[in-house]
């Protein structure tokens, strides 16, 4: 036992694990984010607030029941190097670690009660095959694994991969998005309380694009949870 923790320790300074978000070692018993980030990360307190910054970001285009981001993002910050390393270095057990934290605020508001189905934002199928992975599907299956609900990936599709929304105008990325998304199982969505999961909300276009889809094919409520809010 001692050897074998002494190899531990010894592959440890070989191959230390770095904190996803601030760089720094990780001590054995962290995993993906140091106790500092996790007592420093700029959290939002969506949970408490249903007025917060991210339901007013959709108010007006789409009747969501409740909407929640874990952490504010601003460049430079933790929260941006925590996206990068769930986005582009492969950190899929980081997704699930999000997904854990983000089902721990759910449970403390009303609101997400009574979630029937949790569906991750779909990325087109070359995207993923490139990347090997969806990032918001780890988070999903996070959140799944706290509250006991299944996740679902076939019924709402990708058909349309798309350019960069940042430098469109709010009407030009509206239209880009038109006929990005469809539902492949109707019958799945009816009448069902949906809670749609995405890595980061920024103009909040993309979750538009697919409340809308959702709503058009008759599910009852719904609810959104991101990680990060752009302010
Ligand atoms: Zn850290």
């Amino acid at each position: 036992m001692l050897f074998k923790c002494l190899l531990g320790d010894l592959f440890g300074l070989l191959f230390p694990d770095l904190c996803c978000g601030c760089g720094n070692y990780l001590y054995q018993a962290e995993r993906q984010l140091c106790t500092v980030c996790l007592h420093q990360l700029p959290y939002t307190d969506h949970h408490l607030h249903a007025a917060n910054k991210a339901a007013r970001q959709l108010w007006g285009r789409l009747p969501c029941n409740a909407v929640l981001s874990l952490l504010y993002f601003k460049k430079g910050s933790r929260t941006q190097s925590i996206i990068h390393h769930l986005k582009y270095k492969g950190r899929k057990d980081l997704g699930v670690k999000l997904g854990n934290m983000i089902a721990q605020k759910l449970l403390m508001s009303a609101a997400y009660e009574g979630i029937d189905l949790i569906i991750p934002v779909p990325l087109h199928l070359s995207r993923e095959r490139r990347r090997g992975y969806n990032q918001s599907l780890c988070i999903a299956e996070g959140i799944a694994a706290v509250l006991k609900v299944p996740v679902n990936t076939n019924s709402l599709i990708r058909k349309k991969i798309t350019a960069s929304q940042t430098k469109k105008s709010r009407y030009n990325r509206f239209e880009n998005m038109q006929q990005v998304f469809s539902v492949a199982d109707k019958q799945i969505l009816n009448d069902k309380h949906i809670l749609l999961v995405d890595d980061v909300i920024t103009t909040g276009a993309t979750l538009e694009a697919c409340g809308m889809v959702l709503f058009e094919n008759n599910i009852s409520k719904l609810s959104i949870a991101t990680v990060a809010f752009a302010e």
